[in-house]
């Protein structure tokens, strides 16, 4: 009810449409607002969605966006959807907690943790693009939505496609976790387990939306669903006081969220929500699927692809798309990108759930098992204020964790039974504190 009042309140003042073309980020060339996503005529780089900054600045200020719904269509504003009642299941508007005891181990004196890992419907950032693709889908009068997935992107396709009554047909590659599987089947989609890695299911789907004319919400839909991605960055800087933070460290898959992330910083800097500040963009890979990170590292001004081995599989691209565009962000900002191994990645996982109580899958692991890596190699200043991006949650990859964590202590309903479970118990722990003295 209070969200239904929301929402109709919001509508009365961001009714009028604020962007006005695909415009490819190469050559500059507008295009109409379809479902398009290359520059075919001219250079074949990829469009962007362009919009009036001037309407939107007579539109909105904080005050209208903190009236708005507990969602991401709070910024609506700067969002390519028209209608007033785009899908709104709830996504964004996750906690940015203030993570002191993983700061204290780090070192640090200023982070905070933006947790995607809770986000609605599916407990990934994959939520924002799903729900901002799907409403202009269906503004632009498709009836069958897709997507080629690293897993994530499968669960949110085929929980908001059914949320708003879409036909849903998804392709992943058949090696994925089994949480991720269950949690896009349970929708009941079509799921297509393609043999094969991320980048051969990528290529089947081009090939798929050009025969059935369907709406893929990374390919031919690709840029409105990337705009979702920018709302992680006007909500922290929202949730921060309407100010931009210092540093900050996201993981990278195709290295479109990291780029958006900047792209909403700058549009509310723009936009006179924020003050213009400096921001130190940090980027995130596994080592088994590192082509930005070893690009970054040899100082190379071009991506060259691999082949990913990780157990990170949502973030394992290994022909990265918006790669170069991600380079130069970090460049540009005076960012780094790093890479770890699989076992850092457990352990960064471990380190998040032990110091916050936050429980990530792979992808959080290599995010936070970098910011412990930069950190180390002096490329974090303690009192930066640091933002990082925990983007999905570790209950859809327990196979990664499984052989990595404690048993319980499996005790008869008796007493004595538990005295001496708990001896043992103790006894344990001790000796784990003692290592961790030496
Ligand atoms: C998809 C995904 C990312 C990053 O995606 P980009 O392609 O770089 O935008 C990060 N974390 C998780 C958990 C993901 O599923
Ligand atoms: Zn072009």
């Amino acid at each position: 009810m209070t969200q239904a009042i929301d929402r109709l309140a919001g509508s009365s003042t961001l009714s009028q449409k604020t962007f006005t073309a695909l415009q490819c980020k190469e050559c500059g060339e507008q295009y109409g607002l379809g479902a398009k996503h290359v520059c075919e005529d001219v250079c074949f780089g990829p469009l962007e969605v362009a919009y009036d900054y001037d309407a939107i600045k007579r539109q909105v200020s904080r005050a209208t966006i903190e009236a708005g719904p507990h969602s991401i269509w709070r910024y609506k504003a700067f969002l390519p959807v028209e209608t007033d009642t785009p899908i709104d299941v709830g996504t964004g508007m996750t906690p940015l907690v203030k993570a002191n005891r993983l700061a204290r181990q780090l070192g640090l004196k200023n982070l905070y943790i933006k947790n995607d890992a809770v986000n609605m419907p599916t407990l990934s950032f994959k939520d924002r693009v799903v729900s901002v693709a799907l409403s202009r889908a269906k503004e632009l009068g498709f009836g069958t939505v897709s997507c080629a997935s690293t897993g994530n992107l499968a669960n949110s396709t085929a929980a908001i496609a059914a949320h708003a009554g879409l036909e849903c047909c998804v392709f992943i590659p058949a090696d994925l976790e089994a949480g991720k599987i269950l949690g896009t089947l349970i929708y009941n989609p079509t799921l297509m387990a393609v043999k094969g890695n991320y980048d051969q299911v990528n290529r089947l789907c081009s090939e798929v939306a050009n025969t059935h004319g369907w709406g893929f919400v990374n390919i031919n839909l690709r840029p409105y669903y990337s705009e979702g991605s920018k709302t992680l960055g006007f909500e922290v800087a929202e949730q921060l006081g309407w100010e931009l933070p210092d540093h900050i460290v996201a993981p990278l898959a195709s290295g479109s969220l990291f780029t958006k992330i900047y792209k909403g910083f700058n549009e509310f800097v723009k936009t006179g929500l924020v003050e213009d500040k400096a921001v130190r963009f940090s980027g995130a890979q596994a080592e088994g699927c590192s082509p930005i990170s070893q690009a970054f590292k040899e100082g190379r001004d071009f991506i060259t692809p691999v082949k990913p081995n990780t157990i990170a599989k949502s973030i394992a691209i290994g022909n990265p798309a918006d790669g170069m565009y991600a380079l130069e962000v970090a460049r540009k900002t005076n960012g780094h990108i790093e890479d770890v191994t699989d076992a850092e990645i457990i352990d960064g996982m471990k380190l998040l759930a032990e110091t916050e109580g936050i429980f990530t899958e792979t992808a959080g692991g290599t995010t936070v098992a970098v910011l412990k890596k930069l950190v180390e190699a002096g490329k974090i200043n303690p009192d930066e204020k640091t933002v990082v991006f925990i983007t999905g949650n570790g209950l859809k990859t327990t196979e990664s964790i499984q052989s990595h964590i404690g048993e319980p202590f499996t005790i008869e309903p008796k007493l004595d039974s538990f005295e001496r479970a708990w001896e043992r118990a103790n006894t344990l722990n001790r000796l784990e504190w003692q290592q961790t003295q030496v």
